[in-house]
């Protein structure tokens, strides 16, 4: 089997297009942009749709699984020899879905790879509750955490994006978000899962606290903690603008810099079928 080892300044794994509902560009476009950009790797991630459309406010629907990835498969053997290009989703996980992710997405669509994150917390009701559109207490931190660990434990994902999201909503560093925070390194040690350091929070307005200003997300007290351990750490642009794909690598770098961090790198081998599977190590 061909296996390549490439360094994460040539790498990004976290990618909106416009069939997410929330992204802007076509999924060649951002083949185009990584090349201009430097990058070597190129997955893409669209949030992925599950069979009773849970959470279709923000993401691609059923329908548009298929030509996003007929997309996908067409840049891969346009910029073949140029740009690795992969196929991949990123999914919120519920136990309920295991089986969908296993059999259909990983298996019969057989696609490169699967990320996820925890963008609501799903309480036991209709509506979710949005870890970015809502005041955060500590009882939603901990659901938050217990979802977190979930998705770790599952076995079906490669990383975990933006671990710290919780912070954007919040503010406070206490004893609680350090426990939790504590409880996702270690877990993600055990499940051998990295953590993705996330770009687009450094997108976002930047939050006033006591101690000065800082992202919405990464947060200098999570990955200084992640330094510590032995987790393996990642980052990627979360890019939903082709400009964006890989724009803040820069910046990734010199805060993971500030908190000690050396970005793990990535194994790509090809498979038979001409996909990839992807690990860090
Ligand atoms: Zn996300
Ligand atoms: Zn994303």
């Amino acid at each position: 089997m061909n296996t390549q080892i490439f360094t994460q300044e040539v790498v990004n794994l976290h990618t909106h297009s416009y069939y997410c509902g929330h992204g802007f560009g076509e999924v060649e476009e951002y083949a185009q942009q990584a090349l201009e950009q430097k990058l070597q790797v190129l997955g893409f991630s669209e949030h992925c749709p599950v069979p009773d459309d849970r959470w279709a406010r923000t993401r691609m629907p059923n329908a548009s699984l298929s030509p996003y990835s007929e997309d996908c498969l067409a840049v891969r053997d346009k910029y073949e020899g140029k740009l690795v290009v992969l196929r991949g989703f990123e999914c919120d996980y519920l136990k309920q879905y295991h089986s969908y992710f296993t059999d259909y997405i990983l298996g019969e669509m057989d696609c490169d790879y699967l990320l996820f994150g925890v963008h609501d917390l799903s309480l036991d009701k209709d509506e979710e509750y949005s870890m970015f559109w809502n005041k955060l207490g500590k009882k939603d931190l901990f659901t938050y955490t217990d979802q977190y660990l979930q998705a770790m434990q599952s076995g079906l994902f490669v990383f975990g994006a933006h671990p710290d999201v919780f912070a954007y909503n919040y503010r406070t560093w206490d004893k609680e978000a350090e426990a939790c925070s504590k409880a996702i390194i270690e877990c993600a040690v055990s499940c051998n899962v990295a953590l993705e350091i996330n770009a687009n929070g450094m997108r976002k307005k930047k939050i006033e606290t006591e101690s000065g200003n800082r992202y919405a997300y990464p947060i200098f007290n999570f990955w200084d903690l992640a330094a510590k351990s032995q987790v393996k750490i990642i980052c990627n642009s979360d890019a939903h603008k082709p400009e964006y794909v890989n724009d803040k690598y820069a910046e990734c770098k010199e805060f993971a810099d500030s908190c000690n961090i050396t970005f793990a790198s990535f194994q790509i081998a090809r498979k038979a079928t001409g996909g990839y599977n992807l690990s860090v190590v």
